[in-house]
């Protein structure tokens, strides 16, 4: 006797269909699983076989054999626990109800027959959609993300009789019992605390603006980090397509909760002591690091020249491409890497390089030796240099300064945001004025003529590499947005090549 019943896998975030066949026949009692599990799936039996038992139900004294199909595709964790548990039910004529190649079920069994929640199924259940399922059978644990999702009948189920009465037609669906989401909310952090640093903040608006990779160079304590937690609050939301990609990222790596607003960009400051595998991914699961944990938002890296060169090196790849492929024995699997990054550092050894407060006190060659720990690739690849001051003591004393609210550069930014959706969508895979391909600048960045000479003039003066071109004109495309501008002039190129100025120059 045979049965098949549909389950579904993950592949780095996206799902794949895994067909669950069970087979019973004669001979003596065994259970075995093929189709290359790993030890959580084969510990399947254990689980299953108590879960039945306690229901009421027996394990078939004959051969068991169950085949996750692919079979050249090894299946981790424990989510295929309630295809196999229904197959053996339907194979033994233990309970009676329809096979159905439209519904796909995927949950962890408790030795008590309970369903528990599973990482990945969100983009199990957008697999299913795209296939035409009619309905997922999930762990009612997993709601949260099934509501992501939407479009596909979503059965949550608390325990293995409930998907047996669904599957029966004993029960309908019933509606998904979310908690409340949590709105998102930043600590009460606002740029309107910050006192001072206006160009900086205006920097960050235009980073914030155009999604550009950005540094901020300045002795200790005058507020890199503290700015960098505010950049958060001026991010615009996310579009409905990376909504639903952060949103399959934190579902694989079973971060979706009602209490992660995945509507929000990411904002990730991995510490210095961070390995490679924690910061682009791999080790012994393949699990995805820091930098897919940052798609679609931001990777915040402080004390930029405390990281290892060599990890610092890995970042090169994903920030060219967008995406980081880990391989491992079996498989290789591609993860989103599309993030801002958002480096902090001090401009020497002791940190005060340039400051009026302290002079000093490194040697040239211990300067040049600090900043050859950031390869010139890496940096060629940051758009906007922010020199951050220290301010005056004297400054804080008084309340006249001009602040802006984070809303208000948010408005802004958003009107930036609008003007590249309205000039891109539909056309190639770019989003953001940081994403615009080379030979897309001509048709996208018109500029006026002394805008150009302008260019032209600056990159003879100062050197800059075909590269930092294009980031120039990105960055002034940017500028110009933010103003509503069509056609870019020389105040925008003018703004945008002070920003290129990189930090042995400051
Ligand atoms: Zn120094």
């Amino acid at each position: 006797m045979i049965a098949e019943i549909r389950s579904g896998a993950v592949v780095g975030i996206d799902g794949y269909g895994v067909s669950v066949e069970i087979d019973i026949a004669r001979g003596l009692p065994t259970f075995t699983i093929v189709g290359m599990p790993d030890a959580a799936v084969r510990e399947s039996r254990e689980r299953v076989s108590a879960a039945l038992r306690n229901n009421g139900f027996r394990i078939p004294g004959s051969r068991i054999t169950v085949n996750l199909a692919p079979a050249d595709i090894r299946k981790e964790g424990s989510s295929f626990d309630l295809p196999i548990a229904v197959g053996i039910l339907h194979a033994s004529g233990q309970a009676k109800f329809p096979l159905s190649d439209n519904v796909l079920l995927t949950g962890e069994l408790a030795l008590d027959g309970r369903l528990k929640p599973v990482r990945g199924v969100l983009p199990v259940i957008c697999y299913a959609k795209e296939m035409g399922y009619r309905a997922v059978v999930i762990p009612e644990g997993n709601g949260v993300e099934a509501s992501v999702a939407g479009g596909i009948d979503i059965i949550p189920c608390a325990d293995m009789l409930e998907a047996i009465d669904y599957l029966a037609g004993r029960a309908i669906a019933r509606p998904l019992d979310l908690p409340p989401a949590v709105k998102p909310e930043i600590d009460g952090i606002d740029f309107s605390q910050v006192t001072g640093h206006q160009s900086a903040i205006r920097a960050l608006q235009v980073a914030a603006a155009g999604g550009h990779h950005t540094m901020m160079v300045g002795p200790p304590g005058s507020g890199k980090t503290m700015l960098a937690r505010r950049f958060a609050t001026v991010l615009p939301p996310l579009d409905g397509d990376e909504t639903l990609e952060v949103a399959k990222i934190l579902s694989v790596t079973g971060r979706l909760s009602p209490k992660v607003p995945y509507s929000r960009r990411p904002f990730r400051a991995p510490h210095h002591s961070a390995s490679d595998a924690g910061l682009v991914g791999g080790g012994r699961h393949a699990s995805p690091g820091e930098i897919t944990l940052a798609h679609g938002g931001v990777l915040f890296l402080d004390e930029l020249t405390e990281f290892r060169r060599n990890v610092l090196e890995t970042l090169r790849q994903p920030l060219e491409e967008g995406s980081i492929v880990i391989a491992r024995a079996n498989a290789v699997c591609r993860y989103p890497a599309r993030f801002q990054l958002l480096a902090a550092m001090n401009p020497c050894p002791c940190g005060f390089r340039g400051s009026p407060l302290r002079s000093c006190s490194c040697t040239p060659t211990a300067i040049k030796r600090y900043l050859s720990k950031i390869s010139g690739p890496l940096l060629d690849r940051i758009s906007i240099h922010i020199p951050v001051k220290a301010v005056e003591p004297e400054r804080f004393e008084s309340n006249d300064e001009a602040r802006s609210s984070s809303d208000l550069i948010l408005g802004e930014v958003m009107r930036a945001v609008v003007m590249q959706k309205n000039r891109y969508d539909g056309h190639g895979d770019y989003r953001r004025n940081a994403d615009l391909p080379l030979y897309a600048l001509d048709s996208y960045c018109p500029m006026q003529d002394d805008a150009r000479h302008l260019l032209d003039r600056a990159q003879r003066t100062l050197r800059f590499s075909a590269r930092s071109r294009r980031n120039i004109i990105q960055v002034s495309r940017t500028i110009a947005d933010l103003e509503e501008a069509e056609m870019i002039c020389s105040a925008h190129v003018a703004e945008a090549v002070q920003y290129r100025v990189p930090p042995d120059l400051l």
